[in-house]
Order: structure tokens, then C-alpha cells, then sequence
């Protein structure tokens, strides 16, 4: 079967060569956007509920795997997974605590990956150092929330924090043998399509080994939701993200894995569009839409020079 891009789901097959998945985990990070230390407002996106299963539970670590392997080994066969530190920034407390959090995959043999999602302005030698050491039995990721390269939309989504951040962030953790994802939104307010594949055009260039894509969504009881009621807001339709999709991929890598093309929301904090929900059928169109064009990932990548 012909392959459009290179899915994660391809990249685990062949690096492991049984059925990996991954685990999402709540380990009780908070965020400097959140906590007051840069704002206590957060992404105007963010809404913890929508990230893990566990984002609203108190168990502990050790449970919230566990009960997600039963789940996973009965459902999808799985054999192997991938602990994902998801919820808040993941990096965010000093490195004895994060080691401590860390280590409870040691307690499972059957995690084969550790794979944390941060910030790029809560990273640091020790941190990066801390980060490493795991990676001489796991495979290791950092995925750094970017989600667009300028600055002015980055200010807008209250990120509070530059792309030079980004670049120096991955810049230091490439020295390390970490993986590195990149966590990009389109549709973001303001952006043409040429701001968004200006991002793809620069994380190109990078040394980062996945990216993560999708549309800006409307969560409930977000800074987003206030300014989309307020009216004004342009929100992507299916078949604009699945164009876009399509020339930002042709512009990187083909070795670039593809860790995920969209995301789902819960019935009960998605506002709009709804269409995300309807995953299948986004991936399936994407790959005819790559059909009709005759390209595919990295057709028009020009190299890191
Ligand atoms: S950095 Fe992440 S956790 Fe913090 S407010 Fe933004 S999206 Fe939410």
C-alpha cells in the first residue's frame, strides 16, 4: 500500500517490531503560564481537560499505567508501550522531583519509551542531562509545544515564550541522543497559509525528528471560547486543514515521523469545529488529496542547508 507520509504508527512497528502503544500520563506538572510565574492565564487554547484520560483523576502514576496496559493489551493487543508525561509541562519542577516521576517506568518492563511533553523555557542542562540518561534502555522523546514560528501569533496565544526559545531549546537537546517532536497548531488566529508554512519551512530545517499537527479547536472554558463567542474568529474547514496539511508536509523531511495529523476533543468541551471528531475520515481524505496531487511527504523538502 502506498505510504503518503511516515506515520508514528509506522515509525514504532519498525523500531519495535510488535504493537506499541502509548500511555498518557497525568504526573501532576503544573505550568509557569499557569501558576502565575509568567501568567496565570495559560495558552488561550489550553484546557487540561482535554488532554489525558487521567487529566481530572488523582491516581497515582503507578495506577494510571497499570489500569492503561489492561485497557490497551485487551483492546489493541498491545505488547509494549510508551510512557507520555502529557498533561502541563512536564519538565517543570527541579530534576531530583522529575526523576523521581520519571522512574516509575522503571517498575515496568514491558515500557519500552519515555516521551515528555514541555516547554521550550522549562528545559536546562541538568534537566536535558536527567532526560538523557534514560536513553541508553528507552527510546527517548521531548515534545516542545511550538505551535507556530512567529513570534506576534505567539504572543496572541499567550504563549509566553519566543521561537528563539524554541530553536535554542532544540538546539541543546539535539546535542543529546533525545528525540524531538515539535507540536505545531494550524489555523492559528491571524495566520495565512503562507504564515503557517513558513513554520514548516523553518522546522525543516531543524534537527527535530517528529512533528505533531492540527487544527485550532475551540475548547470550553478557554480563552479562545470567550473571543470565538465574541464573534470575528475564522476557525479552518476540513477540506482548507487537509490542503494545508498536505503542502506543509511535501516541505519536510520524508524521515520526519508524523506523531499525530489531528486531534479529538470530548463531547462535553468542544465547542467547535466538530469536525476533528471525525479523525478517520480527515486521515483518509489527506491521503486522497496527496493521490490527486502525485506527491507525498517531503516532495518539496530542499535539505537543512
Ligand atoms: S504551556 Fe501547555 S500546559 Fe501551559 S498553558 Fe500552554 S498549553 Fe497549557
Amino acid at each position: 500500500m502506498q505510504k503518503y507520509y511516515y506515520s508514528f504508527k509506522d515509525y514504532l512497528a519498525q523500531q519495535f517490531n510488535t504493537r506499541v502503544h502509548r500511555i498518557s500520563l497525568n504526573a501532576g506538572f503544573s505550568c509557569p503560564n499557569r501558576d502565575g510565574t509568567l501568567s496565570s492565564q495559560g495558552c488561550v487554547f489550553c484546557n487540561e481537560k482535554g488532554f489525558s484520560h487521567f487529566a481530572e483523576t488523582n491516581f497515582a502514576l503507578e495506577e494510571q499505567i497499570g489500569k492503561s496496559m489492561d485497557i490497551f493489551r485487551y483492546r489493541f493487543k498491545a505488547n509494549k508501550f510508551i510512557a507520555y508525561f502529557q498533561n502541563g509541562s512536564n519538565t517543570y519542577a527541579d530534576a531530583k522531583d522529575l526523576k523521581k516521576k520519571y522512574d516509575v517506568i522503571k517498575t515496568f518492563p514491558d515500557i519500552v519509551g519515555l516521551m515528555i511533553s514541555t516547554r521550550p523555557d522549562c528545559i536546562d542542562k541538568e534537566k536535558l542531562d536527567l532526560i538523557q540518561s534514560y536513553t541508553d534502555k528507552y527510546d527517548v522523546w521531548i515534545e516542545y509545544g511550538i505551535q507556530s514560528i512567529h513570534d506576534r501569533t505567539l504572543d496572541f496565544i499567550n504563549r509566553k515564550h519566543s521561537a528563539q526559545q524554541f530553536i535554542e531549546a532544540v538546539e541543546q537537546t539535539a546535542k543529546r541522543n533525545i528525540k524531538i517532536s515539535a507540536h505545531v497548531i494550524l489555523g492559528l488566529p491571524g495566520e495565512s497559509k503562507s504564515d503557517m508554512l513558513k513554520t514548516a519551512d523553518v522546522l525543516a530545517k531543524l534537527p527535530i525528528t517528529g512533528v505533531k499537527l492540527h487544527v485550532m479547536h475551540i475548547l470550553r472554558d478557554t480563552k479562545l471560547h470567550v473571543l470565538y463567542e465574541q464573534g470575528g474568529m475564522k476557525l479552518l474547514e476540513s477540506q482548507e486543514y487537509i490542503d494545508i496539511v498536505c503542502d506543509w508536509l511535501e516541505r519536510i523531511s520524508s524521515d520526519c515521523v508524523i506523531m499525530r495529523l489531528g486531534a479529538i476533543a470530548g463531547r462535553d468541551v468542544l465547542i467547535a469545529p466538530k469536525w476533528i471528531n471525525l479523525k478517520q475520515n480527515m486521515l483518509q481524505n489527506i491521503e486522497l488529496e496527496f493521490k490527486r496531487r502525485g506527491t507525498m511527504q517531503g516532495s518539496k523538502y530542499k535539505g537543512k542547508g
